[in-house]
């Protein structure tokens, strides 16, 4: 009897997040992980051609990557379910790729109750009803593992990148680790690869001074983590001598501490009663964190037309005025420029500069 066709599966490139998502598709699950091209300006293109004119910047992000990994052979794409519009945006994506005419398996992870456990044995069974239910959690755990890994490994990065005298050391090390992610085939070559990373990132002698300028970046999850989406936002900063920080990852947004950060929501009562978005709470209490901890600079980074993060922007500026912390807003749409980007981090930089002699 002819063997059942594995599926190819997709998922639309967020950040780095792909090495993962292929280590569990493929380990746990047991199907061929299509990785997307890594977004251009085709991408955009094609997302842009293809959306609503009203929709934000990621969901036009999203379309083009699904383009493209169908156009790479994906029969089957799965989009994540969420806490704002994006939660709704699925059953859009699917018919705007219906009406192109491509032919596909949608899982729709919206479709499910993502609380409850049973569901996810319904996704894993319709995804490969094969699947061995013992190797598939230890591989699941390992690639969560893997999204710890990165999420530590890039933080360290953007801490440290600008203050390597080499300038290439670092740089060269965060490729070796991402290169070692994407081709791991198994736990050991995940412990390995990281192992290595931390490793070199902590033998780099760095030029760092005592009191170096420290930005805080909050914002909207898929701009904030995607530095593609961003214009490489955290690069920039750490190439002027910045050290960077960034709370908004995937390991504490859902592997910490879960949709709804109820421990969060207590620490921000005295700011903002309910939540107002999905990230709105988080991203309330990490600007606080930075303002007490001294930081010289938030900034705070939104797709256009993002409700929720709009709804931020009062709070960071009652933050701003309480803690003396300046702040600048950026929003990011698909016609937002490189130049422009670099004019504004560049002013940014020299007001706190200057900021940090005077105090
Ligand atoms: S958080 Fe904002 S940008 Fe992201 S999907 Fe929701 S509305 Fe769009």
């Amino acid at each position: 009897m002819a063997e059942a066709k594995r599926r190819s599966i997709s998922f639309p490139r967020y950040a780095e997040y792909g090495c993962a998502l292929k280590y569990i598709m493929e380990q746990a699950l047991d199907v061929k992980y299509v990785m997307p091209p890594a977004l251009t300006k085709h991408t955009m293109e094609l997302g842009t051609k293809y959306s609503p004119d009203y929709v934000c910047t990621p969901f036009k992000t999203v379309l083009g990557s699904m383009i493209e990994a169908l156009e790479a052979g994906a029969d089957t794409l799965i989009m994540t379910h969420g806490l704002c519009r994006l939660g709704y945006y699925g059953e859009l994506l699917e018919q705007i790729l219906r009406d192109l005419g491509y032919q596909f398996d949608f899982i729709n992870l919206s479709d499910y109750d993502m609380d409850k456990k049973k569901e996810y044995i319904k996704i894993i069974r319709r995804i490969n009803p094969k699947v061995n239910p013992a190797r598939c959690l230890a591989q699941f755990m390992e690639g969560l593992r893997m999204v710890e890994y990165l999420d530590e490994i890039t933080g360290e990065y953007y801490k440290g990148c600008g203050f390597d005298p080499t300038g290439t050391e670092y740089k060269r090390a965060y490729q070796d680790f991402l290169t070692a992610m994407y081709t791991a085939h198994c736990r050991s070559d995940v412990e390995t690869g990281y192992r290595a990373a931390k490793g070199r990132l902590q033998s780099i002698p760095l030029d760092k001074p005592a009191q170096p300028l420290r930005v805080g970046v909050v914002g909207e999850f898929y701009t904030a983590m995607d530095a593609f989406s961003n214009l490489e936002l955290e690069q920039k900063l750490a190439d002027m001598r910045v050290e960077v920080h960034r709370w908004m990852t995937m390991t504490n947004q859902f592997l910490h501490y879960g949709n709804g950060q109820k421990n969060l929501r207590i620490k921000i009562q005295d700011l903002c009663q309910y939540d107002m978005g999905p990230t709105a709470t988080a991203n309330i209490w990490y600007a606080r964190q930075c303002a007490e901890r001294g930081f010289d600079g938030l900034i705070h980074i939104k797709s256009a037309g993002c409700t929720p993060e709009i709804d931020v922007m009062p709070v960071l500026q009652n933050i701003s005025a309480d803690y003396k912390i300046p702040v600048l807003y950026l929003t990011y749409d698909v016609q937002t420029s490189d130049v422009g980007l670099q004019t504004r981090l560049e002013a940014f930089y020299d007001m706190i500069a200057m900021r940090k002699k005077v105090f």
